[in-house]
């Protein structure tokens, strides 16, 4: 037998790990400043229950290389096995994954203890400096499933992935989603459905519910350790404030803020807005029966669910504010450590005095940046008089005419300053023309005021009022041909949702108004 120069090379040179073996070695659950390392009043560690023959769905290139990962390498069985909770070997004792505990409010009313029911955590990845902490949703019961399964279902997880992908992509604060993983294992839901897991990413899952949780259970020890990590992770410079849990309100309150503004603007509906899915960080988070309005109605309900509209577009603001208060609650033991000089009762009244002023904050910023985001999305470059009403109008003919929420906003910019010429493609969308002739001509006069050209405010206006949302119908056409194992819709519904502002002739048709068939579609909390 007789040795070749190339097989002696192979034997001097080490084979590199696989990436998928390199990923999941990138994986931490042990760094002390990390949400697992709070312990177990916080999480219960356990594997993930991993679904059978599974298959990749769908993947994020660009979260993937954030994590250090090539999405080329996903073709790897082993990467399917990993993200359905099952890796190769067994998950190393170190890196057990976890499910966090937290309580809440559902539907405006207290629901007591809840927590991950069916996502676990597997850790967190560091890479370019960007720390990552990565959820699989669906992959398994845990301690807080209550009667829940544990599971997902394909038609929600491919929701979940193309929406928060979609909303990253628009520039609005969201959970961002790696992948989908698929199994043909059944799971029962008002029909029998498949299993599938979402591979969520964010920089923290922490909602306030975590700390409805530690407050209703008297536990304050474990309240501010919990409000000191999100404070020294998220938001260090409260540190320096007179009282830093009350900069930690300010801080959640002015985000949650924002996010409200930037869903109203873009017609984003939630559907469950409960404390339990509301993000520390003011991420959009929890998607579940979500929808952004085709035709524009105020008081649109996404959530079959949701029969008295607690959380209809609308009434999103005020929700947002309700969920601040359930969270300053939960604060108030925290507060005052600068008035612990007072006697009890004027303690008290300066710390609730305290925490209403930074509620208070909401309004003081909620208004100006939603003002801010309409001004800009008609075209407004300066401040004038009466804008605001020229804002509520537009919206009330919408109201009146059910005009298609994204293609109103986008036609707009056809419009021209000097005549109607280019009044047809929104004027076309609203059944009472007179009416929307009526708010058009204010509008005309009022942009000719400004030097700006026709030109330079439609290139403005097109990069704040997308051409493409994921409407219903479209996740639907995907998710139809993804039940027959084709994925290519879902890959190409995420591209084009990757590039909302632009013009994409090629797919025009995804920027359509929903085919008749869509109005019977209807989206609940089941997923
Ligand atoms: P959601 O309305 O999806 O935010 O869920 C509310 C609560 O129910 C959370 O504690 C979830 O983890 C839990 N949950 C929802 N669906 C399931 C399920 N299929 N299995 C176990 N827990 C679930
Ligand atoms: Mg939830």
């Amino acid at each position: 037998m007789s040795f070749s120069p190339s097989s002696t090379a192979a034997v001097a040179e080490p084979a590199s790990p696989a990436p998928v073996d390199s990923l999941l070695a990138s994986i931490e659950t042990d760094r002390p400043d990390a949400f697992v390392s709070l312990g177990s009043a916080f999480l219960t560690r356990l594997p993930a229950a991993p679904l059978p023959e599974p298959y990749l769905v769908g993947i994020s290139a660009d979260i993937a290389a954030q994590l250090g990962f090539n999405a080329a390498d996903a073709q790897d069985p082993a990467f399917a096995a990993l993200f359905a909770g099952n890796p190769t070997r067994e998950w190393p004792a170190e890196k057990l994954p976890y499910a966090s505990v937290y309580s809440g409010h559902q539907f405006g009313v207290w629901a007591g203890q809840l927590g991950d029911g069916r996502a676990i955590g597997l850790g967190e990845i560091e890479h370019d400096g960007k720390r990552l902490e990565l959820q699989l949703k669906g992959a398994g019961r845990t301690p807080y499933s209550r009667m829940g399964d544990g599971r997902a279902v394909l038609r929600s997880s491919i929701r979940e992935y193309l929406c928060s992908e979609a909303m990253h992509h628009l520039g609005i604060p969201t959970t961002r989603a790696m992948c989908v993983i698929g199994s043909d294992q059944p799971v029962r839901r008002e029909t029998m459905e498949t299993a599938a897991v979402v591979t969520r990413v964010a920089p923290s899952f922490v909602r306030f519910g975590h700390f409805e949780h530690f407050y209703t259970n008297d536990r304050v020890d474990e309240l501010r350790k919990l409000a000191d990590h999100v404070i020294d992770r998220f938001y260090p410079h409260c540190r320096k404030a007179d009282d830093p849990y009350l900069a930690l309100l300010n801080e959640v309150t002015l985000r949650t803020a924002d996010l409200m503004a930037d869903w109203q603007a873009v017609g984003f509906c939630h559907g469950v807005m409960n404390t339990d899915n509301m993000s520390i960080l003011g991420l959009t988070i929890d998607y579940g029966p979500f929808g952004f309005i085709d035709g524009f109605n105020a008081n649109h309900i996404c959530n079959h669910s949701d029969s008295q509209g607690r959380y209809a577009y609308k009434m999103q603001p005020q929700i947002g504010y309700w969920n601040l208060f359930c969270l300053a609650q939960a604060l108030v033991p925290l507060f005052g450590a600068q008035y612990d000089g007072d006697n009890g009762d004027k303690r008290n009244e300066k710390i609730i005095e305290d925490a209403q002023r930074v509620l208070e904050g909401f309004k003081d910023r909620f208004a100006p940046a939603l003002e801010r985001l309409m001004r800009a999305k008609l075209g407004l470059a300066e401040i004038r008089e009466g804008d605001d009403k020229l804002v509520s109008r537009l919206f009330e003919v919408m109201n009146a005419n059910r005009a298609d929420f994204t293609l109103t906003l986008r036609n707009l910019a056809k419009m021209r300053k000097a005549d109607a010429s280019g009044d047809a493609p929104v004027r076309d969308l609203f059944l009472d023309r007179a009416a929307f002739d009526v708010w058009a001509n204010d509008y005309r006069l009022r942009v000719s005021e400004e030097t700006r050209s026709d030109e330079a405010r439609a290139n403005a206006m097109n990069a704040v009022n997308p051409k493409y949302v994921l409407r219903n119908h479209l996740a639907e056409n995907a998710i139809r041909l993804a039940k027959e194992k084709d994925f290519s819709e879902v890959e190409r519904l995420a591209r084009v949702l990757r590039n909302p502002f632009d013009e994409q002739p090629e797919f025009e048709a995804y920027a359509g108004l929903p085919p008749d068939w869509a109005s019977d579609l209807e989206v609940s909390c089941s997923s």
